[in-house]
């Protein structure tokens, strides 16, 4: 006997819920790639897609996941033997650092641990050491997705600006961008990575970079052809914007996906994302005032408004996304490269997200605490409520 017949809720930080418009728009026979109308969408996808990043800077679109986005900004700009400082704050900040490892580049890693935010005063270390400016690149992590922490990236450019550093600062927006605020060129990235299936509401299957003028003047020889960016930003020919054959449908889906975001208002959307994430932490706190429940970052100025990574303690965390699943249609997400894993669980709540969804996930983590007799607070629904009755 289960209650989970009807439409389902995944609530896990990517694939994040596809909107129907976007489905939709994906639901057509192969268009003509050769000229047309899918020459005029691609065009039309470029200056919205800088819109999002908030920059004057190049893209450049891959059909690929996150991690091909991560490869591709790290091989048009490194050289073997050079040296990147990776600032880890989960899983993804390491992940992406080991990438550039198994590229032959040298990784010098600042890890600040599982539950808090890149410690500036090390950066500065760190950059402060290196006298022969050996480091080309520092790779930051704007929202981990594994802890819900969340970078601040315009400090982390003025960390090197105060220290003189020449490298890129290149910023990992993967899980974020569309859900918590970004500017790529007033916070002084030199390079942004994202992927479709996060803030950007498209099935998984496409990545973009952005890179200004100084990161397309430092040109690796880790680049081969394919990954080239160079290419696939000018192309004279529309072939070259994907080295070969476009991501047909995908393109269709990604353009319904930023007229929902821009018809909303990037503003509108953040906003809509802050408010959906307080309402969600709200909860959380009434459920932490009795047992083991904590939110993983602790100070709200350090946690994403995209995901949020709750400790349940071994093995909650598995025990609730196994009843919210089995019994209600609701995904959580799992304790992503946490030791133990089973301690902890995520609920993403980017992209086509709004106030019902929210409080029909944090009602059916209720129902789960209640039925496995997990020690929790009460009333934390009434808290959401309240909550969200004075942002509506
Ligand atoms: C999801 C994610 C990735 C990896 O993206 P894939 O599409 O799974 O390759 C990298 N970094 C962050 C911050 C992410 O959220």
């Amino acid at each position: 006997m289960s209650l989970s017949q009807g439409r389902e809720y995944l609530a896990i930080p990517g694939p994040s819920v596809i909107p129907d418009r976007v489905l939709q728009a994906m639901h057509r026979a192969s268009p003509n790639i050769y000229e047309g109308e899918l020459h005029d969408l691609t065009d039309s996808l470029i200056p919205d897609l800088k819109k999002i990043a908030m920059t004057k800077g190049d893209v450049a679109i891959y059909i690929g996941n996150g991690h091909a986005a991560w490869e591709a900004a790290l091989s048009n700009t490194l050289s073997r033997g050079d040296k990147v400082l990776v600032l880890a704050t989960g899983l993804f900040g390491v992940g992406w650092g080991e990438m550039a490892s198994g590229l032959g580049v040298e990784i010098e890693v600042l890890d600040f641990g599982q539950s808090s935010p890149v410690d500036l005063a090390r950066v500065a270390d760190a950059l402060k050491a290196d006298t022969a400016h050996a480091i080309k690149a520092v790779l930051a992590v704007f929202v981990d997705t594994s802890t819900g922490v969340k970078n601040d990236i315009a400090a982390i450019r003025q960390v090197m600006d105060a220290e003189k550093h020449p490298a890129l600062l290149m910023a990992d927006c993967i899980a974020s961008l569309g859900c918590d605020r970004f500017e790529m060129d007033n916070w002084g990235a030199d390079v942004t990575v994202s992927g479709c299936q996060k803030g950007l509401m498209t099935p998984a299957g496409m990545s973009f970079v952005w890179f200004n003028d100084k990161a397309a003047k430092v040109r690796g020889d880790c680049v081969t052809p394919y990954w080239d960016w160079a290419p696939r930003t000018d192309p004279e020919v529309y072939f070259r914007y994907f080295c070969g054959t476009a991501p047909t449908h995908h393109l269709y889906g990604l353009r319904a996906a930023l007229d929902m975001i821009l018809a909303e208002g990037l503003d509108a959307v953040f906003d809509r994302h802050r408010k959906l994430a307080e309402i969600i932490w709200s909860a959380i706190n009434v459920w932490a005032e009795k047992g083991q429940i904590a939110i993983n970052v602790a100070d709200p100025a350090h946690r994403s408004h995209a995901v949020t990574s709750i400790f349940a303690g071994s093995p909650n965390g598995d025990a609730l996304r196994h009843w919210c699943q089995h019994n209600c249609g609701l995904t959580l997400g799992i304790g992503l490269g946490r030791e133990p894993a089973d301690a902890y669980f995520r609920i993403g709540h980017m992209g086509h997200v709004n106030a019902q969804m929210v409080m029909g996930a944090l009602g059916t983590i209720d129902a789960g605490l209640k039925a496995l007799d997990i020690p929790h607070g009460a009333h934390a629904l009434s808290a959401a409520a309240d909550a969200l009755a004075q942002r509506a």
